[in-house]
């Protein structure tokens, strides 16, 4: 059996074992990018490459691909009044987020507070549709920001739909695919999005690295967040983190290339694992287990467990996991993705995220259901509790 199980893949995933070579090789090449001499284009042409990879994961074209220095980053660029389309120069007027967005949205990018207005989501954690279309619908030029799979419940929110919605109004679509990139479809035309950011340390990649994309050169974004040398096209300023694109670019293609294989390895390990969970404990909750979810993620709580205490405990075991978002731990601070979904506030302090990989295995699982039984048994006779 493993010495340790690492169970937090939806903070960030470990570097491929194909996305190490590419990596290493790129970090020998000497010239910049911007650079004429033989030098300088051999660096361009792997950042290039890198760019048609990433491109092709969402079904985008190369020239629509700014890579940035994280996902975050690329939310921060698109969440911004200033996108102009051809048939709208005037700045956009207010900012739609869902409940349940990642911090870096929640924080609504360049846009003014008063201008930010959140949407309801249902008990499992999906976007009120309705709720959408009243708001969108007396609002003039508005961008919206949803998120295509929550990094705490793994629920997949209905993007699509929600897209038919917003261009019906007028509005502009921005996605955040961060945890959904290489666990779910990701085409950015069957999504309607108009944005798309990407995270390439959850896919495989190293961590520093993202990419904003947008639908196609009709998004112009008018205020870039970084000024300077006029890199990305005059989007993203600062000479190009050649190896970590490169690493970004070659993580795209495995994810590509194995994303359904992959998919249906976790799916069956996940289930294994749930049914182990409520199994051991009848009285443990799945969060958003009444919505479709990405295949890999399992977020759960019991009475009176308590999330900090639990994570500690399955570190002593040799396991990883999390307490809802790994921004928020460190902080003990209640999930406002949980509280947006009407979770009771005892239950939302035990929640605990389990988030698998591609190289997770059954002994990873039965690691991991061992450590429940033994913290199960524990939190039964502390409060008395059937767990
Ligand atoms: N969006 C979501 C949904 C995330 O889960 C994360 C990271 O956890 C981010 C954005 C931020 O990405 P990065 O870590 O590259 O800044």
């Amino acid at each position: 059996m493993a010495e340790r199980s690492y169970f937090d893949w939806n903070a960030t995933a470990p570097l491929r074992a194909e996305v190490k070579a590419a990596l290493a090789e790129a970090l020998a090449l000497a010239g910049n990018p911007s650079s004429v001499h033989a030098e300088g284009r051999a660096a361009r042409a792997v950042v290039e490459q890198a760019r048609e990879q990433v491109a092709a994961l969402v079904n985008a074209r190369p020239g629509d691909v700014f890579f940035t220095s994280s996902g975050t980053e690329a939310n921060m660029l698109a969440l911004t009044p200033e996108i102009e389309t051809p048939a709208e120069r005037r700045p956009r007027s207010r900012l739609l987020l869902s409940a349940i967005e990642h911090v870096s949205v929640r924080a609504g990018g360049r846009f003014p507070r008063v201008a930010i207005e959140e949407l309801p989501v249902d008990a499992d954690g999906r976007l009120d549709l309705a709720a959408l279309s009243a708001v969108v619908a007396k609002t003039s030029r508005a961008l919206v920001s949803l998120m295509l799979a929550n990094n705490e419940t793994g629920v997949i929110q209905p993007v699509a739909e929600a897209a038919t919605i917003v261009h019906a109004a007028g509005g502009l679509l921005h996605v955040d695919a961060v945890q959904a990139a290489g666990r779910i479809a990701c085409d950015i035309d069957a999504l309607g999005a108009d944005l798309l950011t990407l995270s390439a340390h959850k896919i495989g990649g190293a961590k520093g690295v993202g990419a904003l994309i947008r639908k196609s050169d009709a998004i112009h974004i008018a205020d870039a967040l970084i000024r300077g040398g006029g890199q990305e096209r005059g989007m993203r300023a600062g000479t190009e983190n050649v190896a970590g694109i490169v690493a970004f670019g070659a993580a795209a293609a495995v994810a590509r290339r194995n994303r359904e294989a992959e998919a249906a390895h976790m799916l069956a390990l996940r289930n294994l694992l749930e049914t182990g969970l409520q199994a051991i404990s009848p009285r443990a909750v799945i969060f958003g287990a009444g919505a479709e979810r990405l295949p890999n993620t399992t977020l759960f709580s019991a009475p009176g467990m308590k999330a900090e205490t639990a994570v500690i405990a399955f570190d002593l075991e040799g396991i990883a996991v999390s307490s809802g978002a790994a921004c928020s731990s460190g902080k003990v601070q209640p999930s406002h993705v949980l509280a947006a979904m009407g979770v009771s506030p005892p239950l939302t302090r035990g929640a605990v995220r389990v988030s698998l990989g591609w190289n997770s295995t059954p002994a990873d699982v039965e690691m991991f259901l061992g450590a429940w039984r033994k913290l199960a048994s524990a939190l039964s006779n502390e409060h008395g509790i059937a767990a």
